[in-house]
């Protein structure tokens, strides 16, 4: 069993964070160290640690990620300049909190990967 994060609390809203969206499958609130001028974290509710740890009955949920930050980028104003989608995974992917997370990123031109 993995270790819940910081992001089981924000979810479950014992720790006092605005949640941006939340439905059956999935939550997104504000990055609290923003990169960009809008930084959006989209999660599942169910603790999945990494990409790695995804299987095909996360389906539903990973693309019910991927259309909420559709929707956030139109609701937040970058939908039409654009933006960045990014989920790191593991050490060499960058990643500090496992439990999975898909990084919104817009609000200004981002450098190229
Ligand atoms: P990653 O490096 O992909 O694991 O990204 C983790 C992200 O979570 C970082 O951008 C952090 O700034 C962000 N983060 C960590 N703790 C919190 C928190 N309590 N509320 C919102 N974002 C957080």
């Amino acid at each position: 069993m993995a270790e819940e994060t910081i992001f089981s609390k924000i979810i479950r809203q014992e720790i006092p964070t605005e949640l941006l969206y939340q439905d059956e499958l999935v939550s997104a609130f504000r990055d609290i160290s923003p990169k960009a001028p809008v930084h959006i974290l989209i999660v599942p509710n169910k603790l999945i640690p990494t990409v790695n740890d995804v299987t095909e009955s996360d389906e539903l949920t990973i693309g019910r990620m991927v259309t909420v930050a559709g929707k956030l980028a139109a609701q937040e104003g970058i939908a039409e300049d654009g933006y960045r989608l990014v989920m790191n995974c593991n050490e060499f992917g960058g990643q500090e909190v496992f439990h999975l997370h898909m990084h919104l990123l817009g609000g200004k031109r981002l450098a190229p990967l």
